[in-house]
């Protein structure tokens, strides 16, 4: 038996805001990308995922974060864009802002460093409308994102920016019982070394542990039960 109900849901057609059939779709991690990716998919919208996030840190939780995007991908037949890792460039950018808290001004120079790489990649390569995964977060903040991917759209004439709301609808919901069903590796942190800093300071003020990195995935603890059950014996 299913313990998901995702095979029930009836999703609405998407219209694109510009009439593109095509989108490039900015990602931060599959668990944000997924119920948007089947949603785009359903729609018969075509999509590439392009993954940009310099942001995170370090390396090897970068590398989980993008491969478990990419095994998303690879699964639905969605092309893969594995852009630059360049983190001397981010934290160039931010420098002065490394004690902002989140959804402040260092995440709006986050998000704009990857949007305007995103825009750009679409103005070179024949795209006219960008969005992406980060909005669907109810960590985040929608305007704020919202806000930045329409500047970094703006700087070239062809190119949109969708400010669809990806969490209504179900989309929120869906978004964790996407991550549970494909098990999708689960953060704890956003993505920089100051936010993995400002979490592990706020877990230790409660007396929890500090975070430990690459070890936890979505559902897994459901599928484990779910097949302990299953292996049981009838009695
Ligand atoms: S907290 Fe998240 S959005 Fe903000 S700067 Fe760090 S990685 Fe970027």
């Amino acid at each position: 038996m299913n313990n998901f109900s995702l095979n029930d849901v009836e999703r609405p057609k998407l219209e694109t805001p510009n009439g593109s059939d095509s989108i490039l779709l900015h990602s931060c991690c599959a668990p944000c990308a997924g119920d948007i990716m089947e949603a785009i998919h359903a729609s018969g919208i075509q999509q590439t995922i392009f993954f940009y996030n310099p942001n995170i840190h370090p390396r090897e939780e970068y590398e989980i974060r993008k491969n478990e995007n990419k095994r998303f991908c690879d699964k639905l037949g969605i092309p893969f864009i594995d852009a630059d890792y360049d983190t001397d460039n981010w934290f160039e950018r931010v420098k002065g802002q490394e004690n902002e808290p989140e959804r402040g001004a260092r995440c709006t120079t986050c998000f704009d460093m990857r949007f305007e790489r995103t825009a750009l990649y679409a103005h070179e390569h024949g795209y006219t409308l960008i969005s992406s995964t980060l909005g669907i977060s109810r960590w985040k903040n929608m305007e704020q994102i919202n806000d930045c991917g329409v500047r970094a759209a703006a700087r070239y004439p062809e190119v949109d920016y969708w400010t669809y709301n990806w969490r209504k609808q179900g989309g929120a919901a869906r978004m964790i019982e996407i991550a549970k069903r494909e098990q999708f590796y689960q953060q704890e942190y956003c993505g920089c070394v100051y936010s993995l800093r400002d979490t592990n300071r706020w877990r230790m003020s409660r007396g929890r542990d500090r975070i430990k990195r690459g070890v936890k995935f979505y559902g897994a603890d459901e599928i484990h039960i779910k097949n302990i059950a299953e292996d049981k014996p009838n009695d």
